[in-house]
């Protein structure tokens, strides 16, 4: 993909040499349950989403929905693993084992629920990263922030 210099306006700073580390750098950030922008602002609050990073005043999701699909694909893929489970037959053949494995499953998809939502909305402003909407005002992460991330 070619960088544009209104693209390039919207990388934040210490990433703009590197794509990869601004990508791992907001899935991080996102499944530590912390804004993809700044890295220090939380995206929930308890159980639910909230609307805005109290730190950079980034918005997580500008439009209802707009995290659905990154979503829907974080929360399908324990199920799948859940799917394989029973369609091989491993609940059937090995009983005790299958069972096991069905619960510890479900239990980590709504364990890690808040985490792979996290990614989702991360992936989501990578998204607004990389095709920028003029419309839609990427916030300058404060200063702290990008230092104290860099030194990790
Ligand atoms: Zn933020």
């Amino acid at each position: 993909m070619r960088i544009t210099p209104s693209r390039l306006l919207r990388i934040p700073e210490p990433f703009r040499a590197s794509r990869s580390k601004l990508i791992s750098t907001a899935l991080r950030r996102g499944l530590r349950k912390r804004c993809p922008h700044c890295g220090e602002g939380r995206l929930f609050s308890g159980w639910s989403h909230l609307e805005r990073c109290s730190i950079c005043g980034l918005i997580y999701g500008r439009n209802p929905g707009d995290t659905w699909a990154f979503t829907i694909i974080g929360d399908r893929l324990p199920l799948a693993a859940m799917i394989v489970l029973i369609y091989f037959g491993v609940v059937r053949s090995h009983r005790i084992l299958g069972l096991t494995m069905l619960v510890v499953l479900a239990a980590l998809v709504v364990w890690t629920a808040p985490n792979r939502w996290g990614a989702g909305i991360a992936l989501h402003y990578l998204s607004r990263v990389y095709w920028p909407d003029p419309a839609d005002l990427i916030p300058p992460p404060p200063a702290t922030a990008l230092a104290g991330d860099a030194e990790r």
